[in-house]
């Protein structure tokens, strides 16, 4: 067996994964088309649920020392922002970071864990059997147990487990350009017309406009530097100097989402999964939150002691995610075409202003802001709000805070009783649960919890709100970390 799981791509989904499966312990291995690193960056934003996902694993300094931390976020290019800073968590902004950039950092936390990324290493096919899968690159064929397509929105691997895209095709395009010179003095004039205007870090600033003449042209057509120029002047009276493009690109609104994200030993995660609009910014934080949620059960999985049905959890939880993420920037796009099209202008427009007034106000704007952050995420339907909910990032009497006891990629097991860490039986998931202790009342969230239950990924798996039977931890831990090591510890299913 060459891997104990084959990583199809080494986009920023790929390279998340791989880390999340690397830490616990999973042999891994990437392959990647690319004989080098993307050099341009698509994506620009990381959202506050993305940087708590990296600070669960003691990575988000590093990239808070790259990056721009950018108060707030649009929706549907509304005047009124979304105010990230008033959900609850430590990251209340949007960092600012090239997509090239959150490649290389996440490449050198991979290679790091000892992670091998095969480049120039085009997957064609991709099998699978009772015992595994097989993955063909060129004329070599890759074994393992299991396959998954961080492969982007064509994915091979998608096609090749027969998983259906369903969705629909594009109808509107937008221009992408990156140019070495501009004329700064004219930046103030790009929001007016609804361009994005930003400079990039790296001496290059991007625009990103949807020019009303040009959008109906299909994203295979190249883009030419006196098209650019062209609809800038249309759009924002000026074409703000540009010269010297480093790169020039036209994206489309296809959306569609995969029905399936397993099909037995293959997985699917990131643009593999969904495609959509580039609307506020969502895809590579939706992907490395796939990753997060995918890693950890299929880790159980390789290792054997995945409780059953846990590796089917992954689509269980993350596909209405796709779906709400799809659906939410097909309602911008949607705003977007009708205040270019002639005769909806008027009324699109009224429209927009009508949004933007809902969103001056709080509970509209948290709302929003809740789901594009990702904050507001939640898996499962249980009556408890906290079970399935994020992990607030409370300090620990034992350990800094939650989110370092987690770092490892284990389960946290938390005292809220001023009783100090569990002990005992818990002694049965050593390896998988970790202990952890606060003082009760920690957080206004957590009021009456007496213990707690935070999956690898930061979500709540189970939480005990009074002196419940010890034999209800143990169902909990059964039913999410696996049967116990030793065969002493007696349990009831379905706890
Ligand atoms: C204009 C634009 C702006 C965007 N801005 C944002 C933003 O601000 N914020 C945001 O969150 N998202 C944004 N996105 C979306 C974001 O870029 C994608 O969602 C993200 O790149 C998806 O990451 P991924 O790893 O899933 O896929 P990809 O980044 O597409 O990576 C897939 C990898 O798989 C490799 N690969 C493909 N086929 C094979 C094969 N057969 N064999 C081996 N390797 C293969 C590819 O070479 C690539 O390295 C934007 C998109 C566009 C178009």
């Amino acid at each position: 067996m060459d891997a104990e799981v084959i990583v199809v791509g080494a986009g920023p989904t790929g390279l998340m994964l791989a880390g999340e499966l690397a830490l616990a312990g999973v042999r891994v291995r990437i392959v990647e088309r690319r004989d080098s690193p993307q050099r341009h960056s698509r994506a620009l934003t990381l959202h506050p649920r993305s940087v708590e996902v990296l600070d669960q694993r003691g990575l988000a300094g590093t990239f808070l020392s790259q990056g721009k931390p950018v108060p707030g976020w649009h929706f549907a290019g509304l005047p009124t922002r979304l105010n990230f800073a008033a959900l609850d968590g430590r990251h209340g902004y949007t960092l600012f970071l090239a997509q090239a950039q959150t490649e290389r950092l996440l490449t050198e936390w991979v290679r790091g864990l000892g992670v091998p990324i095969s480049r120039g290493a085009a997957v064609t096919g991709v099998s699978q059997d009772a015992d595994g899968v097989a993955v063909t690159v060129g004329d070599t064929v890759l074994r393992a147990m299991y396959a998954v397509g961080c492969d982007g929105g064509r994915s091979v691997v998608r096609e090749a487990a027969g998983i259906e895209f369903p969705g629909t095709d594009e109808t509107l395009t937008g221009l992408l350009g990156d140019f070495a010179v501009v004329d700064a003095s004219t930046l103030g004039r790009a929001e007016s017309g609804g361009v994005l205007a930003v400079p990039l870090g790296d001496g290059t600033t991007r625009f990103v406009a949807v020019d009303p003449q040009r959008m109906r042209e299909p994203s295979s057509t190249p883009v030419t530097l006196d098209e650019f120029r062209a609809s800038l002047l249309r759009v924002c009276g000026t074409d703000f100097g540009v010269a010297e493009p480093r790169w020039l690109s036209r994206f489309g609104n296809a959306t569609r989402l995969a029905a399936r994200y397993r099909a037995g030993r293959v997985l699917l995660a990131g643009d593999a999964a969904h495609i959509h609009f580039p609307a506020a910014g969502q895809g590579l934080n939706t992907g490395l939150q796939d990753a997060a949620n995918l890693g950890w059960k299929l880790a159980a999985a390789v290792h054997g002691w995945a409780p059953d049905g846990l590796l089917d959890t992954y689509h269980d939880e993350r596909h209405p995610v796709g779906a709400a993420v799809t659906a939410n920037t097909e309602v911008q796009t949607l705003l977007l075409e009708l205040t270019l099209v002639g005769q909806y202008e008027r009324p699109a427009t009224a429209l927009r202003t009508l949004l933007d007034d809902l969103l001056g106000i709080d509970v509209v704007n948290r709302r929003i802001a809740g789901a594009v952050s990702a904050l507001d995420t939640r898996y499962g339907t249980s009556a408890e709000p906290l079970i399935g909910a994020r992990m607030p990032d409370v300090a620990l009497t034992s350990h800094a805070s939650v989110y370092e006891l987690l770092r490892g990629g284990s389960f946290a097991l938390l005292t809220l009783t001023n009783a100090g860490p569990a002990t005992g039986e818990v002694a049965n998931w050593a390896g998988r649960v970790v202990l952890g202790a606060t003082s009760a009342g920690s957080h206004p969230a957590l009021a009456g919890v007496t213990e707690i239950l935070v999956r690898p990924d930061g979500h709540v798996a189970w939480l005990s709100r009074d002196d419940q039977p010890a034999s209800e931890r143990t169902n909990a831990l059964t039913v999410w970390a696996g049967e116990p090591a030793s065969s002493t510890v007696k349990t009831t299913r379905g706890g």
